[in-house]
């Protein structure tokens, strides 16, 4: 009998399943915050049973890699005991990064469900779109939009917050007038 499956468009999760996780996310990415970091936060999803969490921390771990989606992809991947995670959904709060994207592909992630669109460094449809390239991708399905306003407005309310405490600063004093002579370039 002939694969069809191919041809079938992807199955959703009923809506109401797919907020309850995006919900659990969303719990994640307000951990990010009261450590000072964007709040981004994702978790891993298998048979229905959420199986990790993480949140973005970049800035504390001193880690360039330690974005919401690599912290959860990790934690599944040790639970398993298995560095694919076949089978697995990640659900995340924000459009994922190329690094995040490349990331789940290397795991063969059966599929990722996104809040809102990152405009700026997204990869799944923004700036551009990694998961419909088919030299790349053979694993992963992208579904974006789940709790998107939600999502939005706890950035911008982070972004606005920071901005506000960085008006409250105190100004610098400016530096005493020096009568050293500038330095000359010229040896
Ligand atoms: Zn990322």
């Amino acid at each position: 009998m002939p694969d069809l499956s191919a041809a079938l468009p992807p199955e959703s999760p009923p809506q109401a399943e797919g907020e309850r996780y995006m919900a659990l996310a969303l719990e994640q990415a307000r951990l990010a915050w009261t450590e000072g970091e964007v709040p981004v936060g994702a978790v891993v999803v298998k048979d229905g049973e959420v199986i990790a969490a993480g949140y973005n921390q970049p800035i504390g771990r001193h880690d360039p890699t330690a974005h919401a989606e690599v912290m959860a992809l990790r934690a599944a991947a040790a639970k398993l005991g298995n560095y694919r995670l076949p089978g697995c959904e990640l659900y995340v709060t924000l459009e994922p990064c190329i690094m995040c994207s490349g990331a789940m592909m290397h795991a063969r992630l059966a599929r990722v469900v996104y809040a809102a669109v990152d405009p700026k460094t997204g990869a799944a449809g923004s700036v551009l779109n990694l998961f419909e390239q088919d030299k790349l991708n053979h694993h992963t399905q992208v579904v974006g939009g789940v709790m998107a306003p939600e999502a939005s407005a706890l950035l911008k309310a982070f972004f606005a917050e920071r901005r506000a405490a960085a008006r409250k600063l105190p100004v610098a004093e400016p530096a005493p007038e020096s009568d050293a002579k500038p330095v000359s370039a010229q040896a």
